[in-house]
């Protein structure tokens, strides 16, 4: 058996010279999850100017002494205005993202003043402090979140909300982003009906088929989905020829052991080359690698997840996932734990190394689903990660152990 580290590092290796070449220019409304080709640069300091963090009164510090002190007020500054330099010895009313007047040095926010009404009409009044102000104090300086020539977002990056406010807030309109990976995806299995259609005896619903479309849009990928391949060696060579013409990576669940009726490991020595792999992980287990030729010199590489719908979940996470990143461009990364406090006993521990279905409960310590079979979906839905556990490790209660949040995995 293989090691799930060893059978990723297989993987990536596989995948290397396959990473996207190819360049879209989207424009940045449309930029969410698309990986960045090229850094995006500042070519302006944010904020551009010093400006008000407060409604209140822009002032020299110099002219307030002490607390009480009342300024009359010269000019009235709000937001998108561009105010006078400000008369010594006066204050400005200021608005919040106004920009601050040439020689104010501190804005006092109106909680801590008193305005005083003007005494004829078209005069502004003034103003009374009640404090004394310090240099500086409310005030956002010119370039405090991004220094102009600074590089905001690093190629590799995948596009985020935050990140498309941040392009948004140095002027970027378009990016060079990746092409998307695109997948092909077919289930196999004679069993499996399409939700809307009756469930003849012996059959079940083709669940993978939803999740692994969900989880390859949510890492960002183009599916091409092609159903449910029947159990015949035929059918599964079309299906591989079709799919490889239409993507970057052929991925399928099920049919991946070497039972009589699991046809991929002959369909794919016949369309391309494949290596099966037992992988030391429960749930997971049997795990294919390859790929499939695509006419002329081209191939389109293969996964082949197994068929029980938390396997091929958790394999998708813990192997595809990789390959993925590699495809579209971002940074790779291994799977980011957090130590959590287990609130539960594990006794009897598999040999194998386990990923558990747990969740974060009231108290902060983690939860077991009780139900930890490969076919329990219940276990995934209801779960907020998995609790990366060696071989052979018991867990008792209040010990530290690595937990995967699945947000985390999905990166
Ligand atoms: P297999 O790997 O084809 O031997 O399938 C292993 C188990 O997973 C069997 O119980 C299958 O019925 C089940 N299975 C296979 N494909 C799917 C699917 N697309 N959706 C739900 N269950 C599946
Ligand atoms: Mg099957």
């Amino acid at each position: 058996m293989l090691s799930l580290d060893e059978a990723v590092q297989r993987l990536l290796a596989g995948a290397r010279g396959h990473a996207i070449t190819e360049r879209d220019e989207v424009s940045t409304f449309d930029a969410l999850q698309r990986v960045l080709a090229q850094d995006v640069r500042s070519s302006l300091s944010v904020p551009p100017e010093d400006n008000s963090e407060m409604d209140g009164y822009a002032l020299r510090v110099a002219d307030v002494p002490a607390e009480g002190t009342v300024l009359p007020i010269s000019q009235r500054i709000a937001a998108g205005q561009v105010g006078r330099p400000l008369q010594p010895g006066t204050a400005a009313r200021i608005f919040t993202g106004a920009q601050v007047p040439l020689g104010a040095d501190a804005v006092v926010m109106q909680e801590l003043c008193e305005a005083i009404a003007p005494v004829r009409d078209g005069e502004l009044g003034g103003v009374r402090l009640r404090t004394v102000p310090s240099a500086g104090m409310a005030i956002r300086r010119r370039g405090e979140d991004v220094q102009q020539g600074a590089v905001v977002l690093c190629a590799g990056t995948r596009m985020t909300p935050q990140a498309m406010g941040m392009a948004a807030s140095v002027g970027a309109a378009t990016l060079q982003v990746w092409r998307r990976p695109r997948v092909a995806l077919f289930s196999t299995g004679d069993e499996l009906a399409m939700p809307g259609e009756p469930l003849k005896p012996g059959a079940i619903y083709n669940s993978n088929r939803f999740t692994l479309r969900g989880l390859l849009q949510a890492a960002g990928c183009v599916t091409v989905d092609l159903g449910i391949v029947p159990d015949r060696l035929d059918a599964t060579r079309d299906a591989l020829r079709r799919a490889a013409a239409e993507a970057d990576l052929v991925l399928t669940c099920g049919g991946v052991s070497v039972g009589e009726e699991d046809h991929l490991k002959p369909a794919l020595q016949a369309e391309g080359r494949l290596d099966l792999w037992s992988v030391a992980i429960k749930p997971g287990k049997p795990l294919a690698f390859g790929a499939v030729r695509s006419g002329g010199s081209g191939e389109a590489l293969y996964i082949g997840l197994p068929g029980n719908p938390v396997s091929s979940t958790v394999t998708f996470l813990l192997a595809v996932m990789p390959v993925l990143r590699v495809l579209s461009g971002t940074s790779p990364h291994g799977p980011r734990a957090v130590p959590m406090t287990a609130g539960f006993d594990w006794p009897r521990p598999v040999k194998r190394r386990e990923f558990l279905r747990a969740r974060v409960a009231a108290d902060g310590t983690l939860e077991l689903f009780p139900n930890q079979g490969s076919g329990v979906l219940t276990s995934m839905v209801w779960a907020d990660g998995l609790i990366d556990n060696p071989p052979a490790h018991a867990i008792q209660r209040g010990d530290v152990v690595p937990f995967l949040p699945l947000p985390l995995l999905l990166q």
